[in-house]
């Protein structure tokens, strides 16, 4: 353990993990060659906390199990960091205690770094610090290094994690419109992400009028079992563009909305806006907790 506690500690070259109130010491961080300062927390700054000398930068996160981490620190965190260490000054990453946020981004920027997994490189991190990640930052770094230190939009675990953290996440009160928005442009991120574009897999169409409505790659459920093992009426979907009728909705004030086909207007999709109220016990459904829009199979076919 750790003779005294800190508020910054040095983790490798140039890279330093610490609390606000090393976020908010210029003069320490400049007696450290500390020139750039990564918040990853969801404060506002006073300026007269601030040095002109040092290059801030913020990632607007909450410290609970459902904030979705990986996108923010892949597309944003982590380019800041290299960026900072390469040209030879100091960084600092900080969140209010330097504990959990800030340990996450610096853990999966290690992992990534080093192609490094997880449990080798927490350890590494807390020789220098006391650090505990929430479990489900936890969660998403062991993801990370299931899709090999990248995203990946082609692994189904983390489009469920996305679509649950993001769009089934009601703790933080957001507007519904600006969750789904905000749903859609991380699921672009992360399919922008793969080479070569994401394997859609066999297009689903409307039953009646053959409308193209989604692929395989859209429907929720468990990998590794077959159609062939089990029987349910039913396909889970994730949102869907073309869907209109989810930009109306209001959090918390309805509980089901059907969804038409764009084409024909025959009603396919039952959005259901509670948690787990379909919870489907079959061995492709069960567990998951990102089964909010519903299709009976007879309403869809699939392309030959
Ligand atoms: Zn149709
Ligand atoms: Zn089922």
């Amino acid at each position: 353990m750790f003779d005294s506690y800190q508020d910054m500690n040095q983790i490798e070259d140039h890279l330093w993990l610490g609390n606000m109130c090393a976020a908010f010491d210029p003069k320490q961080l400049l007696a450290n060659n500390v020139r750039s300062v990564l918040s990853v927390f969801d404060d506002h700054w006073k300026e007269d906390n601030r040095s002109s000398e040092i290059t801030y930068k913020q990632i607007w996160v909450d410290d609970v199990p459902r904030e979705e981490m990986l996108t923010h620190m892949t597309t944003d965190a982590f380019e800041f960091i290299r960026q900072a260490q390469e040209s030879g000054q100091g960084i600092l990453v900080h969140c209010h205690m330097g504990y959990s946020r800030s340990a996450t981004v610096v853990i999966g920027y290690l992992m990534q770094k080093y192609k490094k997994p997880f449990n080798e490189t927490i350890r590494m991190v807390q020789k220098q610090r006391e650090i505990g990640p929430n479990e489900g930052f936890i969660l998403q770094l062991r993801m990370f290094e299931t899709m090999n230190y990248r995203l990946d939009g082609n692994h189904r675990p983390f489009r469920h994690v996305l679509l649950e953290m993001v769009l089934d996440s009601e703790i933080f009160y957001r507007k519904w419109k600006n969750q789904l928005n905000e749903y859609y442009r991380r699921l672009d991120m992360i399919e922008n992400s793969v080479d070569g574009g994401v394997q859609l897999g066999p297009n689903y169409l409307c039953a009646k009028c053959g409308h193209k409505l989604f692929n395989d790659i859209h429907i929720v459920k468990k990998t590794g079992i077959e159609s062939d093992d089990y029987d349910c009426d039913f396909l889970y979907i994730e949102p869907q563009k073309w869907m209109k009728e989810l930009s109306e909705l209001e959090v918390n004030t309805v509980d089901t909305k059907p969804v038409k086909c764009p084409d024909c207007d025959e009603k396919l999709v039952e959005y259901n806006s509670r948690f787990n109220n379909y919870m489907c016990p079959c061995p492709q459904h069960q567990g998951l907790n990102c089964l909010r829009f519903i299709i009976n199979k007879s309403n869809v076919k699939i392309e030959n």
